[in-house]
């Protein structure tokens, strides 16, 4: 029990979705996420969310944030901790940056259901897959993720 707990530490901010006038500054993505991007858009189609390494407090492995004037969006930009980003698997940085973008780009809330074998029945659950799920859930069911990441609600 332990040890599955520290295995669930890393997660997405739940404010991850900040309306607030104010302040920005734009940012360009750093080149160390093109590879996912690409592959995102390969699924999805063009996304120009910005993504950049930012320090997340706590476990938060990384946050989608939206600046808004009343209901119209000014800027969306992707953060992702540098640090807890180098202790991750290429397919857990795969599944970080799809589940940010789901939030950013695709307008995707936290789905936090499971199936009968355990695994997460989407990408947006608001903890990260640990490397047991990697192996056993996100090969397994990686048609049904890209799927569910596409519908809306
Ligand atoms: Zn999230």
């Amino acid at each position: 029990m332990k040890i599955l707990a520290l295995l669930f530490l890393v997660s997405c901010g739940t404010n991850h979705v900040l309306n607030f006038e104010g302040d920005y500054t734009r940012h360009k993505t750093d080149v160390e996420f093109e590879p996912y991007i690409s592959q995102f858009q390969s699924f999805f189609g063009y996304t120009n969310t910005p993504i950049i390494f930012k320090e997340r407090e706590g476990n938060i492995a990384g946050t989608c944030t939206k600046w808004s004037l009343g209901k119209r969006v000014q800027y969306k930009e992707i953060q992702i901790d540098l640090t807890k980003w180098l202790r991750f698997s290429e397919k857990q940085r795969e599944t970080l940056i799809f589940h940010e973008l789901g939030h950013c780009h695709l307008n995707r809330d936290h789905n936090n259901t499971v199936f009968n074998d355990d695994c997460p029945r989407s990408i947006m659950r608001y903890q990260m897959m640990n490397s047991y799920e990697i192996e056993n859930c996100y090969d397994v069911y990686f048609d049904h993720y890209i799927t569910e990441l596409g519908r809306n609600g």
